[in-house]
């Protein structure tokens, strides 16, 4: 299981720049696309008995660029499917050994500077394999997180649905990691339960930890970070917490967090647009 999602990690990291294009094809009943994608699950599964990570992700590597010749060898392509071509250039130069802790690294560090001592320093990542889509009706995002509270410190879970990890998905794992990160680990090391029906953490603290992501992004992923960012707005809005039709902690905060900014923002940088590090992501748009 670990090294399947390993390899597809590697296999969609390697194609950063590409995952934006890619993500828009997938649900566009194309079966040049579902070829595409269909190569993708194969090759990511090839390298399960290979020595090591590494000869893994080079093996998925071989199989996916042998899958997508085949998939694209047809000689009418549309305008839009010939953009899948580019998926064939990888850029193998700053790969990384693990696509999930390096992104959940990234995330960490951008996050202690806002924490300062707050921080934990047992803090873990887990990474947890679900058996279906984490939500119902499945949106394009099939993963989800978790922060808990463990004898042994605090641990940040990634979930995901192997199946589902496909370029939406990925594109949205900072996303997830900034949220668990900027919302729940300090108040879980001073030993709060997370509360699902909180306003405050879902809502105000998930607005500025999309926020802080979006602004962090380019810094951190350029090459994938438009796509992530488009991508971070329409997650967030989908990915509520669950059992809640006629109250949504998250609107409830994300409004809260906008009237506040508004009040901070002198009215005429507010107008002029200026400080754009301040421009809400909007989820309530
Ligand atoms: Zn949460």
């Amino acid at each position: 299981m670990w090294r399947g999602l390993l390899s597809r990690a590697a296999l969609l990291e390697v194609r950063a720049q590409h995952l934006g294009a890619f993500s828009s094809l997938v649900d566009s009943g194309s079966v040049v696309v579902r070829k595409v994608l269909d190569g993708l699950h194969l090759s990511a599964a090839s390298g399960g008995e290979a020595v090591s990570d590494a000869k893994a992700i080079a093996l998925a590597e071989h199989c996916w660029q042998r899958e997508l010749g085949r998939a694209l060898a047809t000689p009418r392509l549309t305008n839009h499917e010939t953009n899948l071509q580019r998926l064939s250039a990888s850029s193998p130069n700053g790969a990384s050994a693990d696509p999930f802790a390096a992104l959940y690294q990234g995330v960490v560090d951008r996050v202690v500077t806002l924490y300062g001592g707050l921080w934990p320093d047992d803090l873990r990542l887990d990474l947890v394999p679900l058996e279906d889509h984490p939500r119902s009706p499945a949106d394009a995002y099939a993963l989800s997180g978790q922060t808990t509270s463990t004898p042994k410190g605090v641990v940040v879970e990634l979930q995901v649905h192997p199946d589902g990890l496909g370029p939406a998905t990925f594109l949205v794992i900072p996303v997830v990691f900034a949220h668990e990160c900027v919302c729940h680990v300090v108040p879980c090391a001073a030993g709060q339960l997370v509360n699902d029906e909180s306003a405050f953490a879902e809502g105000l603290m998930d607005w500025a930890s999309l926020h802080h992501v979006r602004r962090w992004l380019p810094q951190l992923w350029p090459a994938m970070a438009g796509a992530a960012r488009s991508h971070a707005k329409l997650f967030s809005a989908v990915a509520v917490p669950k059992g809640h039709r006629s109250y949504s902690p998250r609107i409830v905060g994300w409004q809260a967090a906008e009237e506040l900014v508004s009040q901070l923002t002198p009215p005429g940088a507010w107008r002029s647009g200026c400080p754009r590090a301040l421009s809400p992501p909007s989820p309530c748009a």
